[in-house]
């Protein structure tokens, strides 16, 4: 069997949003790419509404920037915290003002329709087979790749392929066979999910609401055009089958929307998880997305954390199967992104814990915390790696992201630099490298960037450092003042041998 059947580089099982970046970024990098998705079709269930400003970056590292910004509106308005009495307790204020990634902070859009574009993106790359209806059934791994069991329409094949990565889901038959156990971080809550279309205008606010309300908390977003969302707790006692009745669903947002004005899109009951893995990779087999972590929806992260994955991933495989990495190189991937998935997740319990107080005696209290300007705890963790493929010696830069600014020329600044390593700094400095360092440079096909543009010039000022070492993901491999300094943060640069 598996002798006759293509090897593939990459099988990646799902086609959710962590699969299909994923098999943009390794498409875009000319890598031949199976995927496997169970259903026929895009999972029609709302889901995701928000993502960052990074991710954004992500999307356009695979030239899908304009068609992600057409489905999306940027998210300047904030959220206010609204106790049961309709006072607002708190406002965590928006911003229209530009992020570091080139963009803006915050997007809302309808998951969909983003999963609807990644698809389309996939047929640029007729290296990428994308295989709908078929169900990964089966794994054996081997020393040099791996064989995948399929099934389709009723009949069973074999696959190969030379690394798999499951972004199959919470559930992940991929997690399973790994046998990567989950480790329960605290939340596990049942939330029902409204999604509605506003047939007319409708006096709602375009900001989120978090109403505080003890006796039923809800969450109101504005997500995108005339598409808007209640979140609402599901309480011991309820019925959850008489929850997902029309008229039920229409007497608890009565205070805000009447069916005259808008049109049901789907109900859901979610249970809200908050979970991670412990074994993202075992040998050839890896996981991404909610596959390896999954976080309660409060700060709107889970396919966010997903995308981060596969950027972090994607490069890693590439330079491993073209043989500038040694394997080792995929343990870095894990160690890398645990410990910001696992920080965003235990902050998604903590505001779970405040917007999810049904006892009357401690939801008073902590309005009244609110109103004292607390509890302060909405601050992302900052976006750094933990230990991995970059200096450890400067935690203040390196394992960080690299701003995006725009350039003299109105281009971003990674469309000048394409999804490579690149090495920027004053002419002096690099200069000062060793000719080994130059060479190194240029078989790890970075590009060298000796006159910087004032931005980055006023980067470097700030950072006290003559040059920066970056890698295709955009993340800092490190700083340098000297031509030494300059050699030695160049060996984190992959080389083939
Ligand atoms: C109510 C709610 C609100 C949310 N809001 C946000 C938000 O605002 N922002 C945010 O970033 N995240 C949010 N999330 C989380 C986000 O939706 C998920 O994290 C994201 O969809 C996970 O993507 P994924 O590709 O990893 O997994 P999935 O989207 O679950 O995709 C997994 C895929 O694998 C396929 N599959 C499974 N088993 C097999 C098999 N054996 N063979 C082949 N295929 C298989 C499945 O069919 C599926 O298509 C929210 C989630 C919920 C429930």
């Amino acid at each position: 069997m598996a002798e006759q059947a293509p090897l593939y580089d990459v099988a990646i099982v799902g086609l959710g949003p962590t699969g299909a970046v994923l098999a943009n970024l390794l498409g875009a990098a000319g890598r031949s790419v199976l995927v496997l998705e169970k259903e026929t079709g895009v999972f029609p269930l709302p889901r995701a509404i928000h993502f960052d400003g990074e991710v954004l970056r992500v999307l356009q590292s695979v030239g899908l920037r304009e068609q992600v910004l057409a489905i999306a509106r940027p998210g300047t308005q904030g959220m206010h915290f609204v106790n049961e009495a309709g006072q607002t307790l708190l406002v965590r204020g928006g911003t229209a003002a530009l992020g570091p990634h080139g963009g803006a902070n915050n997007y809302y859009f309808h998951q969909p329709e983003l999963e609807a574009v990644l698809r389309a993106g996939l047929a640029r790359h007729p290296q990428v087979d994308v295989r709908l209806g078929h169900e990964l059934t089966g794994i054996a791994p081997h020393a040099d790749r791996v064989a995948l069991q399929v099934r389709s329409a009723g009949a069973s094949a074999t696959l190969q392929a030379r690394y798999v990565v499951g972004c199959d889901g919470a559930r992940s038959p991929v997690r399973q066979h790994m046998r990567s156990p989950l480790v329960d971080l605290g939340l596990c809550q049942p939330w029902l999910v409204f999604d509605v279309i506003l047939q007319q205008p409708v006096d709602l606010p375009g900001h989120t609401v978090q109403h505080c309300d003890p006796r039923r908390p809800m969450t109101y977003c504005n997500v995108v055009g005339a598409r808007r969302r209640w979140e609402i707790m599901v309480l011991p006692g309820d019925d959850r089958d008489a929850l997902v009745q029309p008229e039920t669903l229409w007497r608890l947002v009565a205070p805000w929307v009447t069916p005259g004005q808008a049109q049901l899109e789907r109900a859901a009951i979610y249970t809200f998880h908050s979970v991670i893995a412990e074994g993202w990779r075992a040998g050839r087999l890896l996981l991404a997305g909610d596959a390896c972590h999954q976080t309660p929806p409060f700060l709107g992260q889970g396919m966010c954390a997903g995308i981060r994955d596969a950027a972090n991933l994607a490069w890693k495989l590439d330079a491993v199967l073209a043989g500038r990495a040694p394997e080792a190189l995929l343990d870095t991937y894990e160690s890398e992104r645990k410990p910001h998935v696992r920080a965003l997740i235990e902050l998604a319990v903590r505001l779970g814990g405040i917007i999810q107080t049904t006892d009357p005696a401690e939801a008073a209290a902590r309005d009244a915390r609110f109103r004292a300007g607390g509890p302060e705890i909405f601050e992302l963790p900052p976006q750094l790696l933990g230990p991995g493929a970059f200096d450890p010696t400067a935690p203040a830069v390196a394992g960080r992201p690299f701003p995006q600014p725009r350039l003299r020329d109105g281009r971003l600044l990674d469309e000048l630099l394409g999804r490579r390593s690149a090495v920027i700094g004053r002419s002096a400095a690099l200069q000062a490298a060793a000719p080994a360092t130059a060479e190194r440079w240029r078989r790890s096909g970075a590009i060298v960037i000796d006159q910087p543009e004032p931005a980055i010039d006023a980067w470097l000022d700030a950072h006290g450092a003559q040059a920066v070492v970056l890698r295709p993901d955009r993340y800092i491999v490190g700083v340098a003042r000297t031509g030494a300094e300059l050699d030695r943060i160049s060996q984190y640069l992959p080389v083939a041998p």
